[in-house]
């Protein structure tokens, strides 16, 4: 049994430092919303595993390769023979705002299907992370995500689903039909503020909480950039600001956080230790270029997370 267990896309990622069009130097990493929580989960020392399916391509090999250098668990993932690995690229419009462009269309991982994830539930996780961007990827892997969900509850897993809207992937009311059972069958729900309303209703967002609590939710947390993030439980609400921060590259921020709750999950502490430790590691990611590269070690965390009135640099 691991510590997590978490599944998806994880594609290569090409970053350039102004508009695409320009041409110029783009560096080599790889990027996957799922298994930037992985490597996070894993640099603070607890036992990760990640599955997915890439091509037998060089970047399918970059993507396990990385994975396995920051000791994710990639044994159960599937390399699947003449198929292509996704690809990432980030750029900066005129202005400086980062921008993604997808070339994931048909790609390994929009094939990822029950069978492919059947094995590594089995073998047990004590939290079981997936994200609404899976589901977003075609049938197979929405069935993919349901089916892990489900044999993952029914071994004593707990559920986390960070909402994760896309939309690039799927519009609003589609993503909302899909990640709405999705969310009501999580032990953990995290969301943005804008993305909350996708999956759950109400006036406010306390009430729209408190319709995920009902249905059987524990924890429902709530991610505010620049403003913290708050959590909503059966006994009320916490709140944790951000932490100071010298702004360096914010994509990642948001998995750099869910890194950080379910790690003071996994170390048993209470709710607002999970949103401390969520804040620092979402300014950690937010420091550094990339969208896992700042996330800091267990002996580096303790230093970091020293002071909530420092600013990161
Ligand atoms: P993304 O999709 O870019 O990864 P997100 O919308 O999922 O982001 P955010 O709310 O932007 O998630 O960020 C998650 C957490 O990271 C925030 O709750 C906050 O604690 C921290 N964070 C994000 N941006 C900043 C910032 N500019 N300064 C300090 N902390 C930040």
């Amino acid at each position: 049994t691991v510590d997590l267990l978490t599944l998806g896309e994880t594609m290569a990622a090409l970053r350039g430092t102004g508009p695409l069009r320009l041409g110029g130097d783009l560096r080599l990493s790889i990027a996957g919303a799922e298994s930037n929580v992985a490597i996070g989960l894993a640099r603070l020392g607890h036992a990760a595993r990640w599955v997915g399916r890439v091509g037998d391509d060089e970047l399918g090999a970059l993507v396990l390769r990385t994975l396995r250098a920051e000791s994710v668990d990639v044994s159960a993932a599937v390399v699947a023979p003449g198929e292509l690995t996704g690809m990432l690229l980030f750029d900066r419009a005129p202005g400086g705002t980062p921008r993604a462009h997808y070339r994931r269309a048909g790609c390994a991982a929009a094939r990822l299907a029950p069978a492919d994830v059947s094995a590594a539930v089995a073998l047990g996780a004590r939290v079981l992370h997936v994200t609404g961007i899976t589901p977003a990827l075609g049938e197979d892997p929405a069935a993919a995500v349901r089916y892990a969900v489900e044999a993952g509850r029914a071994a004593g897993a707990t559920v986390c689903l960070d909402v994760n809207h896309r939309p690039k992937l799927w519009p609003r009311e589609r993503a909302s039909a899909v990640l709405r059972p999705l969310a009501a069958g999580a032990h953990l729900v995290v969301a943005s503020e804008d993305e909350l309303p996708l999956v759950c209703d109400g006036p406010d967002e306390a009430a729209r909480a408190r319709a995920l609590l009902d249905l059987g939710v524990r924890e429902v947390v709530v991610k505010r950039g620049t403003r913290g993030a708050s959590a909503y439980t059966g006994t009320g609400r916490h709140d944790e600001p951000a932490r100071a921060v010298t702004v360096v590259d914010t994509v990642g921020a948001g998995d750099a956080f869910t890194a950080g709750y379910l790690s003071a999950f996994l170390d048993g502490l209470p709710v607002p230790e999970r949103l401390r430790r969520g804040v620092i590691l979402g300014a950690a990611a937010v420091a550094a270029h990339g969208d896992w590269e700042g996330l800091p070690t267990r002996a580096e965390l303790d230093h970091i997370g020293g002071s909530p009135d420092a600013t990161l640099r």
